[in-house]
């Protein structure tokens, strides 16, 4: 009976295991075609100075709108283009629109903001990336203050010297840099002081409980503090809450980005929010 039931067991875990592997094939394929049907899409996230309610830059965040499978949230189809190298055309594109979309804005008189891009560790390792980068701006004909790039921890602990060199062609280049999601990977401060980046995102974990959990409120309240004394940037993600937003004002937070002020939108709608220049802090449920 146990052995049945052990075979059963092998068989539904089998067929589990094929059900993925199928959807990810699926998946894979889809997300082959996807750049040549245009299904991508790049939405912006305001992120605001807490001390005047200005809009300092726009996060381009990716999405796929799949004629097939339908909308697919980039925290399960990034992961898979990682995986399969998928990520170098994509982020590619992702970095000429952004850059295309910063100019078109510029273009029409409003106020100039960077825009950031979020990059993969996979993007960052190859030897044409700073090129890449460069080619985009070319393109767009975009000024390098006006783009930013958004960098993990890990990607910055890849492999020491190359990293740091890689770092200050950006640097060089006049790209500005942030550490995204900081405080979830290894933690190292000692690139802190090494590495010419201009801003650290507090990641939206610790955001998120920050006025019930004291433990997240000491992690946030030190990250502020470690910004301000290295003189850095610090936007706090994932700000959803007016307390969160009061207490990251206290705390002397320079900036935040989250639902409280806006959910990622399309480029248009954006625009609108440019052109006003300043947000009101409001809760705002996400579509
Ligand atoms: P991330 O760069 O840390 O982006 C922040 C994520 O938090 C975004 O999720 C955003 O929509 C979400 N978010 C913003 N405000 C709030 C809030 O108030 N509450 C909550 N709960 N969430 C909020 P999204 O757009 O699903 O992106 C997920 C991740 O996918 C990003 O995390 C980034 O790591 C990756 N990603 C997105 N676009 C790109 C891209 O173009 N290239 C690469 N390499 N990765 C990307
Ligand atoms: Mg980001
Ligand atoms: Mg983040
Ligand atoms: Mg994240």
């Amino acid at each position: 009976h146990a052995k049945e039931e052990g075979r059963n067991t092998y068989r539904f875990f089998d067929e589990v295991m094929n059900v993925n592997a199928l959807e990810r094939l699926h998946m894979e394929n889809a997300l082959r075609r996807a750049l040549d049907q245009q299904e991508f899409q790049l939405y912006y996230q305001p992120q605001v100075n807490l001390a005047s309610g200005r809009i300092i830059g726009m996060e381009a965040l990716l999405r796929w709108f799949s004629g097939t499978l339908g909308g697919i949230s980039p925290a399960h189809f990034i992961p898979l283009a990682e995986e399969c190298g998928l990520i170098v055309p994509i982020g590619r594109w992702v970095l000429f629109e952004a850059c295309r979309q910063a100019r078109q804005w510029q273009d029409r008189g409003l106020p100039p903001v960077p825009v950031a891009v979020n990059l993969s560790a996979l993007q960052f390792r190859r030897a044409d990336m700073v090129a890449t980068i460069r080619e985009a701006l070319e393109a767009a004909r975009l000024d390098a203050r006006w783009l930013e790039l958004e960098l993990t921890e890990s990607l910055l602990m890849q492999s020491g010297t190359e990293v740091e060199a890689t770092l200050r062609e950006l640097k060089a280049l006049g790209v500005r840099m942030s550490i995204d999601d900081f405080g979830t990977g290894y933690s190292s401060l000692a690139y802190l002081k090494r590495f010419p980046v201009d801003c650290l995102k507090i990641d939206q974990s610790f955001v998120r409980d920050l006025t019930d959990d004291p433990d997240d409120a000491a992690i946030v309240r030190a990250v502020i503090q470690l910004g301000r004394s290295l003189r850095l940037e610090v936007i706090a993600e994932g700000t959803e809450t007016p307390d969160q937003l009061d207490f990251l004002r206290n705390e002397g937070c320079s900036a935040a980005q989250g639902y409280v002020f806006s959910p990622p939108l399309p480029a248009d709608a954006v625009t609108e929010l440019l052109r006003i220049g300043t947000l009101p802090a409001a809760p705002i449920i996400p579509c």
